[in-house]
């Protein structure tokens, strides 16, 4: 197998074998831009050290033949003491992970060739010994685990003797000084001599690389962002170039459009002096690509055209990273940028309307996780809050929480239920726990490219950076005359950058407006409402899915629909039997005859049907699934404990409590270990007699009544639990009877031709969440009109997962051992549950075609799993009412991404 490639042989489709920043190196080289010369390590190789613990056959000799390629390409050898070649050791995964993987610059350095460099560069010693002391820095951190903030205290105190700010004050003798500070560092926690020798070096170097693959910020990071453990990085070794050579050399990093707002135009921020990761770490405050013009026009130019020459090639958004070597301009890496989810969806629109792409693809390019973002609520300003600072808005969102200065302090706030923003001077890779556990990130230093933003915008958490008025200490920050401690609470901004004190209220944003139809009128030309409208309408022409709501209540019903809901999926009748209705329950239960039980149901009857015609009215024409109760009985009921208590102290007082000792021995007879695999579903209904009549009764007759308003009612009740097609029929026989009497003298039986009345009909059908019915479901098809998969019981019973107890109590082991790597109740396991899905959907069809199938559990919602219904060809999806939108565009992306696939 050939494990290295050089930057001519590779490009942008080989992000798997060369990583991302491989793949696009190859890809700039290809396109003849000024990309310093390299190769790329690939991750086959990777993935070969890490299963042998070192050493990869033949590795070795290919990585001498590419050097020895690239010190003829540069006329230099590494570390040469006289003229030597430094090269840069990068990993570059598939995925971008951003910090998450180590870079080491200036490899080749040693006591000798740091003179060597010093005349190269026409006997300039300060940015010799600057090279010399990151090297020791960057290698010391990634290579061999010394403490990162050792070096930055050696700095710290160097500038501090020299009484200067900034580290560009030093001169070559500081640095020389700091040199030395560095090794006796390194000799400290290594307990051996920084190595001389270069390609010790470069083989140590990329041997960490490979391993970092595996360090415990990479494998959380993989873990948030779900992307396989399996797949290794590269590594790629890059002649260097240097942007510390003085004040006519820099780095930088650009935008080719604002990756916030998507707005058109570049965007982007430059350090003069400076190298490597300066720019991105915040430690100096940047300067704008519009001052990179006045400094140095012919580089700025030169930049322009290549951005646009990248956009043009990859026909999207593109971030880069550059350094400007005294006065050549070097492109040291691109790729298709991220952004958030703002900006995913107005550069898509704005793409389209630039003709280069088509409205199929800008639906590709946004998701439905996405769109869930733009419906997180904003910051209401009516009440005029004033803010303590501003920062950059580098993530949006409107976020408050108690302040919090550590990830630690983070996550353990957050354990306990509070909402905390977590503030830092700047963050860093240690930071992820508690930037996953926080509600916002607000950092004093930074940009939009720090890591700050980077990996907030990633997560979607909002982020407010660069807030450079603010001091932040340990347990405190200060701004102005304000000072906030740790526990008081800020709301921030992550659009607009403003961080006020308190708790300032929220409103709904612009694209939730849009939905509910009622938008603020100065926002009807905003360019995102305007792009989510033209996506989110495509997405409906192309999907085949239907979407529908789950909703209990005409208002919710009502709200849905206005979301774009065909219907409702699942409505649950539990919580109508709750509240004051809960005393007629109680009679029910307890009721020694059938003359107080059928009391009891008759009073229940009036109100379940009202209950059902406010439903049926605001979903007019539309379908609605109303499942018959289904919970356990005794959560109708007090608890065991208290009620045992409260009639052992009535004794004690010698007191007789009739009703309560009743109560009592009910809820013994009824008291079950595993509740959720006991007495409720079409169980209930088949040993309560009359209540399911009852709610079948109050939906025909709820029917009529709209009917006879002159509405379109289209019921379909839904039997759950059943695990056998008896089940089934014994119900269906019943609800047979009372529909045809309840329609039959109303007179809008269906079939019925009298005049002035139109036809109803109800179907009748089932949910499947027993494993037993999904695999009988060609037997239960012959008793069911529709199908609507339960996949939250489903998932339950398919696993054995007592949901309630299992999330909390060990899910995170499973998810850390990789046994799945997301809750099965969040999206649907496609390989277990989803297999059960299939065959009763293959089964169903077969023994009743145009059986109608849904699925109604929390996942009808989950974007991978509307792509798993629709691939296995169900009818509908229905989820909340807020998810009803991210439903539409998901199964719009499944359908052309189908489509895409039968092409080829
Ligand atoms: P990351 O994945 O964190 O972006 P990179 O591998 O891109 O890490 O490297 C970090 C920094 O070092 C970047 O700012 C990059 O521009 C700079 N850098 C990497 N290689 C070179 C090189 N050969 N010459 C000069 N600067 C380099
Ligand atoms: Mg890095
Ligand atoms: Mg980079």
């Amino acid at each position: 197998m050939k494990f290295v490639y050089d930057f001519h042989e590779g490009n942008k489709d080989l992000k798997d074998l060369l990583g991302g920043k491989g793949a696009n190196l190859a890809e700039m080289t290809n396109l003849g831009l000024p990309v310093p010369p390299g190769f790329t390590i690939t991750a086959e190789a990777c993935k070969e050290f890490l299963k042998n613990g070192t050493q990869v056959d033949g590795l070795g000799t290919e990585i001498d033949e590419h050097l020895a390629t690239l010190e003829r390409d540069m006329g230099r050898r590494l570390g040469d003491a006289n003229d030597p070649l430094l090269v840069s050791v990068r990993s570059g995964a598939k995925f971008s992970m951003p910090g998450m993987m180590e870079t080491v610059l200036n490899v080749g350095l040693n006591d000798a060739s740091v003179d060597g460099l010093s005349r190269q560069a026409g006997g300039n010693d300060r940015f010799a010994w600057d090279s010399y002391r990151r090297l020791i820095q960057m290698f010391g951190k990634t290579v061999c685990e010394v403490p990162g903030h050792e070096f930055e205290d050696a700095l710290h105190e160097a500038k501090v003797a020299k009484g200067v700010k900034d580290d560009v004050q030093l001169d070559a003798d500081d640095l020389r000084a700091l040199v030395t500070a560095y090794k006796k560092v390194f000799v400290k926690h290594t307990g051996h001599e920084f190595p001389q020798d270069p390609r010790e070096q470069l083989d140590l170097a990329i041997a960490a690389v490979f391993r970092s693959w595996n360090a415990d910020r990479a494998v959380l990071y993989r873990r948030q962002e779900r992307i396989p453990a399996d797949l290794g990085t590269a590594v790629n070794v890059v002649a260097m170039v240097f942007g510390n050579l003085g004040s006519d050399s820099g780095t930088g990093v650009a935008f080719t459009r604002d990756p916030a707002t998507g707005e058109q135009g570049v965007y982007g921020d430059y350090l003069s002096n400076a190298q490597g990761e300066d720019v991105v770490a915040g430690i100096r405050n940047t300067l704008s690509l519009a001052d990179l013009e006045r400094l140095d026009k012919k580089s700025y130019d030169e930049l322009m055209q290549i951005m646009a020459t990248l956009e043009g090639h990859y026909r999207d958004l593109c971030d880069i990273e550059f350094t400007i070597e005294r006065g050549k301009l070097w492109m040291l890496q691109t790729r298709v940028g991220k952004r958030t989810a703002a900006a995913a969806f107005t550069i898509a629109s704005q793409l389209v309307d630039e003709g280069v792409i088509d409205l199929d693809e800008a639906l590709i390019r946004v998701s439905g996780a996405q769109l869930g973002q733009l419906m997180f609520p904003r910051f209401d300003l009516s009440g005029d809050p004033s803010p303590i600072t501003r920062g950059v808005g580098a993530s949006p969102g409107a976020a408050y929480g108690e302040v919090v200065f550590t990830a630690q302090r983070a996550v353990e706030v957050a354990a306990q239920g509070k909402q905390v923003i977590l503030v830092r001077r700047e963050t860093n890779p240690d930071d992820l726990p508690g930037m996953i556990a926080a509600q916002g990130i607000l950092t004093s230093r930074g940009g939009k490219t720090s890591h700050a933003a980077v990996v907030a915008r990633g997560m979607g958490k909002t982020c407010v950076c660069g807030a450079d008025e603010m001091e932040v200490g340990q347990s405190s920050f200060t701004v102005g005359s304000h000072t906030v401690n740790e526990g008081d609470v800020v709301s921030i901004d992550g659009t607009t950058g403003r961080v006020y004190l308190g708790e300032v209220p929220v409103r709904p944003s612009e694209v939730v407006q849009y939905f509910e139809g009622d938008l603020d009128p100065a926002h009807a030309n905003d360019p995102l409402v305007y792009a989510v409208h033209r996506i989110i309408t495509h997405a409906d022409e192309k999907r085949r899915l239907t979407v529908r709501t789950n909703a209990d209540t005409g208002a919710d019903a009502a709200r849905a629909r206005r979301f774009g809901a065909q219907g409702i999926g699942l409505c649950r009748t539990e919580h109508m039997f709750l509240g004051d209705r809960r005393e007629l329950v109680e009679r029910l239960i307890l009721a020694r005859t059938d003359a107080e039980r059928d009391d009891a149901l008759a009073t229940l009857l009036p109100l379940q049907r009202a209950d059902f015609l406010d439903i049926f009215r605001e979903m007019n024409g539309l379908p609605v699934t109303v499942r018959l109760i289904d919970p356990p009985l005794h959560e109708f009921l007090p608890s065991l404990e208290e009620l045992a208590v409260k009639v052992a102290v009535a004794h004690e007082h010698g007191q007789r409590v009739e009703h309560d000792e009743q109560m009592l021995a009910a809820v013994r007879r009824m008291h079950e270990q595993n509740p959720m695999l006991g007495l409720r579903g079409v169980r209930l209904g088949l040993v309560i007699p009359g209540l399911f009549a009852m709610q079948v009764r109050a939906i025909a007759e709820a029917a009529a009544a709209l009917a006879a308003e002159g509405g379109k009612p289209r019921p379909e009740i839904m039997v759950p639990l059943v695990g056998a097609v008896q089940e089934l029929e014994t119900v269906r026989a019943e609800a047979e009877k009372i529909i045809a009497e309840v329609l039959g003298s109303s007179g809008s039986a269906g079939g019925s031709d009298s005049p002035g009345s139109s036809a109803v009909e109800i179907l009748i059908g089932t949910m499947i969440e027993v494993p037993r019915a999904a695999l009988t479901a060609g037997q239960i098809a012959e008793a069911a009109e529709f199908f609507s998969f339960g996949t939250n019981d489903l998932t339950q019973m398919g696993w054995g997962f007592s949901r309630d107890d299992v999330e909390g109590a060990f899910f995170w082991r499973y998810l850390e051992l990789g046994i799945f790597g997301i809750s099965p109740f969040e999206s649907i396991d496609t390989d277990g549950v989803g297999r059960l899905v299939r065959i009763a959907t293959e089964e169903g069809r077969a023994a009743r075609p145009g059986l109608k199938l849904g699925v109604c559990g929390e996942h009808g919602g989950d974007p991978d799993s509307v792509h798993f219904f629709h691939e296995v060809g169900l009818d509908y999806v229905s989820c909340s009412p807020f998810r009803v939108p991210i439903a539409r565009l998901e199964a719009g992306r499944a359908a052309v991404e189908s489509e895409g696939s039968d092409h080829r």
